[in-house]
């Protein structure tokens, strides 16, 4: 059995900065299906929010009015406000840690505009700026490796669970296929999001609710899972993500008309109204017909930018217009649709990063979560653009503090070795065995399509109804799956299928939240209850499994600053 006071799972921004800080006192391992710097983090285009006030005066109260009024009032403002405060000192430390930020011409941070946000606000690297961040954690990581553990490319499996406190967790080594045992005092979850139960979505293979799953699998609830944020500006047919940036350095949105059709939808903020509000304009225009060449696409003006200021400040999504669809967004306009992008929702955490059961805010113990699989809830029912990276940062540092003063002096947990690795193994087997007729591509292949057309930008009762059944028939084919590649060594056919199960297992609380939530708030947008009901969904939602089918109970909203209001642009 492997020991280490705390294991860690994911290396993107989250577990990057929760390893940095429980490393100063404890021995940390961080675990992770794909190598540390190819984490979804790395793939952040547009920028890292803070109230820094370098091209216009900004302070933090803005930034959370922003924040709590883009989530659609769902947010839970003691949280929000910590975390807005803390976001230029968090700046600042990534400065000093060696992250390259773009610069004004005096050589302060540069800041760029950006959905819902009322002030330029998100500091940046050109449009790569998860990768910059990414690669100065991974660099100070490097540099404490002496207690600091990195598991290169194994896969968590399950938590260890012994009555009110988590152990441990089961995980295999993706090269040889060894299962193992982790004994830990305590584990923290930072396994990003599961963009990827959508056939369009930006998120990386990687993006596939493992983390979530188990947490939900022990009985942990997942908290507002029916928020999804649906981004504006995927390549059409691809989904690969052209930054929002983009809108914020003054590109305009037309439809097949060649109108700015924004006016009719937000007319104050117009192209930087926020996302799930722009992608509900854009699916409005191509559901009404006015899609460019009839097609399910909007198109996105760059060329009145100028060439030099896109080569300045856009120059990786220019190449991924040019790689993806031919079109340079120098000369012509690149068509977009709306792509599965971010989950607000996920394993519950009270502010401090600990995972609860409940909204009594009961603890499991030994047990936390940050970044993109955690719902602290700051980001509400719509988070803004460049909220997400801060976020990750914020509550990763948290995590860490959160851990060094849970298991500082505390013993390990009881693990039963064999009893854990069987369980696996015997998933594992239950795979291999399966000598069916379904193919999981095809399998994976409907549950993207069901998701994106069922359950996407526009919900109703009908729809939702159609795509519950259309998941359990799903569940019923994966079961008669057939395996191609049966050997140990790096099978990645067999991960695969995993990540699939758990893909599945997540679309149906996605969907039946999404079915109990009768309002439209934030990303959630139901055709058959338009309008926002603060009288009866001013909740968050808490989904739980149970023997008879999901059971969906209530947590109230922390509201402390910023009474609820109506929300316009
Ligand atoms: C294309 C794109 C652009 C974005 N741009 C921005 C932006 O400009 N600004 C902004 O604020 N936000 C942006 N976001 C959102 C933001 O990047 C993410 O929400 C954030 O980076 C998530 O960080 P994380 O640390 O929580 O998870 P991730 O970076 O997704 O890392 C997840 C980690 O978990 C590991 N993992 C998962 N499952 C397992 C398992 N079973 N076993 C072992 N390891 C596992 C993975 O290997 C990975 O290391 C963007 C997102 C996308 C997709």
């Amino acid at each position: 059995m492997i020991e280490h006071d705390v294991v860690i799972i994911g290396a993107g921004l989250a577990g990057m900065r929760c390893a940095l800080e429980a490393s100063k006192e404890l021995d940390v391992a961080v675990l992770t299906k794909v190598y540390p710097s190819r984490s979804h983090s790395g793939a952040a285009q547009g920028g890292i929010a803070a109230s820094l006030g370098n091209s216009e005066p900004d302070s933090w109260e803005e930034h959370m009015y922003d924040t709590v009024k883009g989530g659609d009032f769902l947010n839970d403002q003691d949280a929000v406000e910590e975390y807005v405060k803390a976001a230029p000192r968090i700046i600042y430390e990534l400065e000093h840690m060696g992250c390259v930020f773009s610069r004004t011409p005096d050589g302060k941070i540069a800041q760029r505009k950006f959905g819902g946000h009322s002030k330029p606000r998100a500091c940046f690297s050109a449009d790569r700026t998860g990768h910059a961040i990414l690669h100065a954690l991974h660099e100070q990581l490097m540099k404490n490796a002496k207690s600091v553990k990195i598991y290169n490319e194994w896969y968590m499996h399950s938590l260890i669970i012994d009555g009110d406190r988590c152990n441990g967790v089961v995980v295999s080594n993706i090269q040889t296929g060894e299962v193992e045992v982790i004994r830990a005092k305590a584990v923290v979850f930072c396994t990003g999001g599961y963009g990827r139960v959508y056939k369009i979505t930006s998120n990386a293979f990687a993006s596939t609710a493992d983390g979530v799953i188990a947490a939900f699998e022990v009985g942990i609830p997942l908290e507002d899972p029916e928020f999804v944020q649906f981004h504006p500006s995927g390549l059409f047919r691809q989904g690969i993500l052209f930054s929002e940036a983009a809108r914020g350095e003054g590109a305009y949105l037309l439809n097949g008309k060649g109108e700015r059709f924004m006016e009719n939808y937000a007319p104050s903020r117009m192209e930087l109204a926020p996302r799930d509000i722009v992608s509900r304009a854009e699916q409005s225009e191509i559901d009404a017909g006015r899609g460019v060449n009839g097609e399910d696409c909007i198109h996105l003006d760059l060329p009145h930018l100028g060439e030099a200021r896109i080569l300045e400040r856009l120059p990786q999504i220019r190449q991924l217009g040019i790689d993806f669809l031919g079109i340079d967004c120098i000369t012509d306009p690149i068509p977009i649709q709306p792509t599965a992008h971010y989950s607000m929702g996920g394993i519950p955490v009270d502010k401090f990063c600990h995972v609860i059961l409940d909204a009594e805010g009961t603890k499991m113990n030994g047990f936390f979560a940050a970044g993109e699989c955690a719902c602290v809830s700051v980001h509400g029912g719509n988070r803004l653009g460049t909220n997400s990276l801060l976020d990750a940062v914020v509550f990763g540092e948290r995590a860490g503090k959160s851990v060094l003063e849970y298991a500082r002096g505390k013993d390990f947990g009881n693990v039963n070795e064999g009893q854990e690795k069987t369980k696996v193994l015997e998933k594992f087997e239950d795979v291999f065995q399966r000598d069916g007729s379904e193919s999981y591509k095809d399998i994976r292949e409907d549950m993207k399509e069901i998701m994106m057309s069922h359950c996407g930008v526009f919900r109703d009762e009908k729809k939702l109804k159609v795509c519950i059944d259309t998941l359990k028939e799903l569940q019923v084919r994966f079961k008669k799956g057939k395996v191609t590649d049966k050997g140990k060594i790096f099978n990645t056919e067999i991960y695969e299928i995993m990540e699939l199960g758990n893909m599945l297992r997540m679309s149906e609380v996605i969907a039946e939240a999404a079915l109990y939530r009768q309002e439209s708030r934030g990303g959630h947008s139901r055709t058959d209850f338009p309008k926002r009901d603060d009288e009866k969904f001013l909740h968050h939602s808490m989904v739980y499994d149970s023997p008879d089918g999901f059971v969906i109970k209530t947590k109230p909203v922390v509201i402390t600053k910023y009474p609820v209001t109506e929300r316009t642009y």
